[in-house]
C-alpha cells in the first residue's frame, strides 16, 4: 500500500526491519502529512508492506467508524 511518510518516520522504519518500505512517485520531497506521526512536514510517498506476512486483511481494522 501506499503511504507518505516524513524522513525521520521513514528511517526508523527502515531501521525496524519489520516492513518492505521504497520510495515511490518520482523520489521529489513534496509537503504531507505523515501518516506515522501525523504531522505535516516534507516527506514523500512510499510503498510499503509488511514483511513476511501473508495476511494483510487485518492490517487497518479500527479505523473505520463503526455503526451500532
Ligand atoms: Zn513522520
Amino acid at each position: 500500500m501506499k503511504r507518505q511518510f516524513c524522513l525521520p518516520c521513514f528511517l526508523e522504519l527502515q531501521k525496524a526491519g519489520k516492513h518492505d518500505i521504497k520510495r515511490v512517485g518520482g523520489g521529489r520531497n513534496m509537503k504531507i502529512t505523515c501518516w506515522r506521526c501525523k504531522r505535516r512536514r516534507y516527506g514523500a510517498e512510499y510503498e510499503i508492506s509488511r514483511k513476511g506476512s501473508a495476511d494483510q486483511t487485518h492490517e487497518e481494522r479500527g479505523t473505520s467508524n463503526a455503526k451500532i
